[in-house]
């Protein structure tokens, strides 16, 4: 193993705790709704931050609908998914009748010449779109989930709202440019730097930004770029600055524009900035909000994800019951079948939980005032991972013809199902706006919040007052985390029928809470390095929180229809299949080959069972040593 690889890994302390800064950042100050999953991780299990399901508005209802009536005809009539998939192009009618129809203003207010949608609504025409077609979904989500119209209306000045909002909302497009070559899930350490002119009126932007979505069309993006670090209490501080840069600023360029296994047609590319000039009043926040800009942005603007693929996994599931009753094997449908009934069960089950995720978490946003970072990072793991299992299992239903693509299938004369193509489309949701294995850092941060708060100082350093207030606040806490009783109120006033599992999703808070506060007392600082352990706890609140999110939706689905019992029998058999595997969690959380592992994957990282890999075609770049990194 090269002294290279080595020095990298594991991360530095310093490195690490700006990595830590970084997720503290996400934190706005403004909430004062607390959230209802960190109260799980607590032990507390909150049914009044839970019920009622924050249903839409009749009136915000009604706008969305009309909206999206219009919406759906331009998709049908000007938006060709499978030709967009080949050619590697959004047509430029189908772009204008989208901006004509103000897809690009969506989130923007009206004052500034958009269309004002709630979240809710914006989200529902975001699920729509990714419905049909991924490709042009990603281009109107990149331009305002992420892109310039989202921070500057939660940054912005007024001057740079007028400048600004208006083109944006006229189909100016917009991108967001954080990731780099050498940082992608570690954006602290991003090397593309900002000099502020002497005068203080300019900054002279360098550097690169790779994989930047709609960055090769686009008209207008913002850029996070390092800035002179400042001094704070005799600490040099790092300061990262978000700036607004126009396509046509000199030293500007588009070098190279990126091809991907999926969503072909989106304007994706690796973007060069030598010596920008950037008028200092480009600055969004001011000088070293950047970072948490970025953060702060992606809180709600990754809400768009869970919508999207809510939309991917509905058009599974009609996929999925429509060839599990036509398609006869061995005499007789392929959904009678045990195996392929066990595969439709879960996808109609789990899309139902998808569905209440995504409005859940789109009705907590429109409230402005919930604390919603552990709610959208839960929602965009869940719904990404679920989606991913429910468009390889539609595939596995539809088989060869899951295989195939749709224009081969219609060129023979049968239905052009475009699964194949759905199932490249959605790979890339478990990697961007934060990857799998981040959001789980990131939950995992905040489940053991609750602990920090109480005990972070004292596990840096011992002090015996302090420890004298910690152990007194524990012996206050820890006895109600063995009650094995419920509390009131009654679980089956909040929600006829569903009793029982609020009950055990009440006892189940208490038990993960008791089981971090033995793995912090057990591992103390390492134990943020047990990223297999923490995972399982994380899988463990998010399959409460997916429940909690199931049931409120169901009882406002079946109070709105009573003689319905369709929601019911959903939401119970989530329930259940959930309920399962956090008790597979949990055993695997104190039973488990973690240490072995991670032993073995570093002797293969140490070419220990390099033997293994022989008998294949090696190219030529995995023939060399590897001696350098892109960091
Ligand atoms: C199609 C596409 C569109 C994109 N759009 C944009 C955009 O518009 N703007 C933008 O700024 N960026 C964009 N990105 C970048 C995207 O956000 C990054 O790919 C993502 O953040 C992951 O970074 P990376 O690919 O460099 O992976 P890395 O950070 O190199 O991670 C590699 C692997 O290691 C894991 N890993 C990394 N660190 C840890 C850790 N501490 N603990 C455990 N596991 C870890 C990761 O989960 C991953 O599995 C886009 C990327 C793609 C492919």
């Amino acid at each position: 193993m090269s002294s290279e690889v080595k020095s990298q890994s594991p991360n530095s302390n310093a490195e690490r705790e700006e990595a830590m800064e970084v997720a503290e950042a996400a934190r706005e100050t403004t909430w004062t709704h607390p959230s209802f999953a960190a109260q799980l991780f607590s032990g507390s299990f909150r049914p009044d931050l839970l019920f009622p399901f924050p249903d839409q508005s009749p009136d915000d209802k009604k706008i969305g609908d009309e909206f999206l009536e219009r919406l759906e005809a331009i998709l049908r009539e000007k938006v060709d998914p499978q030709e967009i998939d080949i050619t590697g192009d959004l047509p430029a009618d189908a772009l204008d009748a989208l901006i004509d129809l103000g897809c690009f203003g969506m989130k923007i207010p009206k004052e500034y010449g958009g269309l004002g949608l709630s979240q809710t609504n914006y989200n529902r025409a975001c699920q729509l779109i990714a419905s049909h077609c991924a490709s042009t979904a990603v281009w109107i989500s990149a331009h305002q989930s992420i892109g310039v119209p989202q921070p500057l209306k939660l940054f912005g000045t007024d001057e740079q709202k007028k400048k600004f909002l208006p083109r944006l909302a006229k189909g100016a497009v917009s991108a967001f440019a954080l990731t780099e070559v050498g940082v992608g899930s570690d954006p602290a350490r991003m090397q593309t730097f900002a000099e502020p002119t002497p005068d203080g009126k300019h900054y002279i932007l360098n550097g690169e930004k790779l994989w930047c979505t709609n960055g090769v069309v686009a008209d207008i993006i913002v850029v996070m770029a390092r800035t002179p670090s400042i001094v704070v209490k005799g600490k040099e501080r790092q300061q990262i600055t978000a700036l607004i840069i126009e396509k046509d600023m000199p030293g500007f360029e588009v070098v190279h524009r990126c091809d991907f296994m999926g969503i072909r047609a989106i304007q994706n590319g690796l973007l060069r900035f030598k010596d920008v000039k950037v008028p200092a009043e480009n600055v969004i926040w001011g000088p070293g909000k950047g970072l948490k800009l970025a953060l702060v942005t992606l809180n709600t603007g990754r809400l768009t994800v869970p919508a999207a693929t809510t939309g991917g996994v509905k058009q599974c599931l009609k996929i999925a019951r429509k060839w599990a009753n036509e398609r006869r094997q061995w005499g007789a449908p392929i959904g009678k079948h045990d195996a392929v009934a066990e595969k439709i069960a879960y996808i109609a089950s789990h899309t139902f939980a998808m569905d209440a995720i995504t409005w859940f978490t789109s009705g907590l946003a429109d409230r402005g005032d919930a604390d919603i970072r552990l709610e959208a990072a839960m929602a965009k793991l869940f719904c990404t991972e679920v989606n991913w299992t429910i468009t390889d299992e539609t595939l596995q239903i539809r088989a060869g013809r899951g295989f195939e693509t749709s224009k081969s299938l219609g060129e023979r004369g049968e239905d052009p199902v475009p699964i194949e193509r759905m199932f490249r489309d959605t790979r890339i949701n478990r990697i961007i706006e934060g990857t799998s294995e981040i959001m789980r850092l990131f939950i995992a941060r905040e489940a053991l919040d609750f602990h920090m708060q109480i005990a972070g100082p004292l596990l840096k350093r011992f002090q015996l007052l302090p420890a004298i207030k910690v152990g007194l606040t524990y012996m206050g806490w820890l006895p109600r985390q063995f009650n094995p009783f419920t509390l009131p109120p009654k679980h089956d006033d909040l929600a006829k029928g569903f009793g029982k599992h609020l009950r055990f999703i009440e006892r189940t808070a208490r038990k993960l809470a008791r089981n971090t506060f033995y793995a912090m007392g057990r591992y103390q600082q390492k134990l943020e390095k047990r990223q297999q352990l923490l995972g399982r706890f994380v899988d463990i609140g998010v399959e409460l929180f997916a429940m909690s999110a199931v049931i409120a939706y169901a009882k406002s689905k079946m109070s709105q229809n009573p003689d319905d019992d369709s929601a019911q029998k959903l939401a119970d058999h989530f329930c259940k299949l959930a309920r399962r595997r956090v008790k597979a969690s949990f055993k695997a959380a104190w039973s488990n080959e973690d240490r072995a592992n991670y032993k073995l994957a570093q002797e293969v990282l140490a070419d220990e069972h390099v033997w293994l890999e022989e008998g294949v075609v090696t190219p030529e770049y995995l023939l060399e040593e590897v001696t350098s990194s892109t960091t």
